[in-house]
């Protein structure tokens, strides 16, 4: 396999900014050059990835064989010696946890409209076998027309009898999580699911979560008592919807089959929810392979053959891509100029991709221009549970015994039932299915390793995190307070104040008190991220290593683009940008944008928010104590033209999306604006 220098990706598409980053990956935009269609390319450095490659493998065999209208479609799958790049469907609009944050809590009406598309979605990958096990608002983006698409499944689950067997993993983020998931029970991954999405419902219909705690021991607690409260202004039908959903019994909870033609989501509509696909697999269209054929001047047999196969390479990603283009109403055509030619590296995109290799050990906090438009959440691990993300093993005692990196655990499994959707579920004829209490070893891919806890010492299934005060022992001693790299040397606008890194030396982040449940607090990143139970003492430090090396790459792939892309090299701006108030900008009621910025600057050291201020954008981070970077996010201050005042726009880039929306709201409360 051939060093990966980018140029296998870059023979095939013109790679923009970052829009986003997850646990594991890089996603920029991109356009395919043979049909011009926009696409997000999912970059994930091997090194990186380490143990969690099997979960990348897993992603991918699972959206090669996905084709629904809500569901995130993948084109292309670049693998080289050191990355993989996964070339997926564009949804421009942003992750549904945006929005919600930006609405506040969307109307019956709204809501409404967006669980359709999410049920048609679930009801659709159960059919196909798959439980997602990790549905949350940051992992359903919006596409152009509004409609929402259901992205990463790395977490997912095929049972190998059917959707009716059982699962183990302990997987997902916390706040979403089944009660018999976190208590460590076997469980089947669509009833999970239907919790999930009661989570998500009411996350859409409140704007906060209805289990929710920086204590992880506490939010467990809250979630297996299945207590939350209902808000008065949800209808008498929305509570009980939600109560049906978020029941702790999972047999008792409705099914996604029950959801299709529930009362509620009827409302308003004449028919049930459409889960078929309007796209399905294998489907193979005339006018596409008409187009290819011509283009690339081969029999139309012969294209529909080479189609046919489904590598999920260069032919794969131009049918579907015009697929796409057709499904959007536009022509049919290959850009002529790009066709008839074995797609290469051009010079000037070979010498400058060479270049970036050697770009940029620097640690800026973001690589992209300062009109990138970046998304991003915390990644997305499978859990046993490390509520401190700091490198330290913090299983509990009971688990730790069966859960050595080294050793496989084992677990128990009981008896299958039916999918609970029953479209055509698999069931497993013929194949002995494990017996009540028997057990066996769960394949890797689908980290079906979570030893079950002895009941008697711990009725979770995720350990106890260790309190902060034992945390802090022995951890290594933070010399200084974060310098983040100060841009603002060289960059410095008149106008905004001057060279303003900040973090106020010796101060610790808060992490709950000390001893007993307080002090069992989630490091800011990890209440609603997944968890990977496969996380080990070496980890953290391993990833940041490596994700040092992947940085510096990434960022010279930015500098490529920043020179492929002229209109992108500006500076700094000495002015605040006029911008259209957009859901992602928080209006103020002043005019002065200089006091605004001020403000701000004089409240993140408070809020122990680190920042590299380039002109009115200050690209901000927190640190655990263990310098591990929890949050990235961007505030910036700009014009608002109808009314004329300042406003902020907020970008998050890594991190848990509530913790995020809480500390911005408070950034931004206190700064009074
Ligand atoms: P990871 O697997 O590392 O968690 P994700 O697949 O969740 O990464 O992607 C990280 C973020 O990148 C998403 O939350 C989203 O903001 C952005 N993103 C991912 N896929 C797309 C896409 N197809 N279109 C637009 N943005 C995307």
């Amino acid at each position: 396999m051939p060093v990966d220098n980018g140029s296998e990706l870059l023979k095939y598409y013109e790679v923009y900014e970052t829009i986003g980053s997850g646990g594991f990956a890089k996603v920029k935009l991109g356009r395919h050059i043979l049909t011009g269609e926009k696409v997000a390319i999912k970059i994930m450095d091997k090194k990186d990835l380490g143990d969690d490659l099997p979960r990348v493998k897993t992603e991918m065999e699972a959206m090669k064989n996905l084709s629904h209208q809500h569901v995130c479609r993948l084109y292309h799958i670049i693998e080289t010696a050191s990355r993989i790049y996964m070339v997926l469907e564009y949804c421009p609009g942003g992750e549904l946890f945006d929005y919600i944050v930006a609405k506040d809590r969307l109307s019956e009406e709204e809501t409404r409209v967006f669980f359709r598309q999410i049920i048609s979605a679930l009801a659709y990958v159960h059919s196909k076998g798959y439980a997602h096990r990790d549905l949350k608002p940051e992992n359903l983006l919006i596409d152009e027309d509004h409609n929402l698409k259901l992205i990463d499944f790395g977490l997912c689950a095929k049972p190998k009898g059917g959707l009716g067997y059982e699962l183990m993993t302990c997987c997902g983020s916390p706040a979403y999580a089944a009660p018999e998931l976190i208590q460590g029970k076997a469980y089947i991954g669509s009833e999970a699911d239907v919790w999930s999405m009661g989570v998500l419902l009411y996350a859409l219909l409140c704007g906060y979560l209805p289990f929710d705690d920086d204590n992880c021991m506490i939010l467990y607690r809250k979630i297996t008592s299945g207590h939350y409260k209902n808000p008065h202004w949800l209808s008498p039908a929305s509570i009980l919807l939600l109560n049906q959903m978020m029941q702790v019994e999972p047999k008792r909870r409705l099914t996604v089959r029950q959801l299709l033609d529930h009362p509620w989501v009827m409302r308003g509509y004449s028919s049930p929810v459409e889960w078929h696909s309007t796209r399905p697999l294998g489907h193979i269209d005339e006018d596409c392979i008409t187009e290819m054929a011509v283009a690339f001047k081969r029999s139309k047999r012969s294209t529909v053959q080479l189609v046919s196969e489904w590598k999920y390479d260069q032919t794969t990603a131009t049918y579907l891509l015009l697929l796409a283009k057709k499904q959007r109403g536009r022509p049919v055509r290959l850009r002529a100029e790009a066709c008839g030619q074995e797609p290469t590296c051009s010079p000037l995109q070979d010498i400058q991709l060479k270049k970036s290799l050697h770009f940029g050990e620097d640690d800026d906090y973001d690589d992209d221009d300062e009109e990138a438009v970046c998304r991003g959440r915390g990644g997305s691990l499978v859990f046993p549970l490390d509520c401190y993300d700091d490198g330290s093993n913090v299983m509990p005692k009971n688990t730790q015994a069966t859960r050595t990196p080294h050793k496989k655990p084992t677990c128990q499994s009981s008896d299958k039932r039916h999918g609970d959707i029953g479209y055509s579920p698999v069931i497993g004829q013929g194949k002995s299915r494990p017996r009540n209490g028997e057990k066996r070893q769960r394949a890797r891919e689908n980290k079906e390793n979570l030893a079950v806890p002895d009941p008697d010492t711990n009725v979770f299934a995720l350990p106890a995190p260790i309190t902060p005060v034992a945390n802090r022992k022995g951890r290594p001693n933070k010399a200084a307070p974060t310098t983040p790299v100060n841009n603002n040397v060289l960059n410095a606008p008149a106008g905004p104040p001057k060279d303003v890194s900040h973090r106020k030396p010796g101060e610790q982040q808060q992490s709950g008190h000390q001893g007993g449940l307080e002090g069992l607090a989630f490091s800011p990143e990890r209440r609603s991220r997944s968890l990977d139970m496969a996380a080990c003492p070496g980890d953290s430090a391993q990833k940041r290593k490596a994700g040092k090396v992947f940085g510096s790459l990434e960022r010279g792939l930015d500098k490529v683009i920043t020179m492929l892309t002229p209109s992108k090299r500006r500076g700094p701006r000495d002015t605040p940008r006029r911008i259209k108030a957009q859901y992602n900008v928080t209006m103020t009621s002043q005019t002065n944008a200089e006091q605004v910025l001020n403000q701000i600057l004089r409240i993140l050291p408070e809020k122990n928010v680190d920042f590299v201020q380039k002109g009115y954008t200050l690209k901000c981070r927190t640190e655990s104590d263990y310098g591990k970077v929890t949050m990235q996010f961007e505030l910036e201050v700009c014009l608002l033209q109808k009314p004329e005042v300042v406003g902020i726009r907020r970008q998050r880039l890594k991190g848990d999306a509530w913790v995020y929306k809480h500390l911005v709201e408070d950034i931004l409360s206190t700064t009074s604006v």
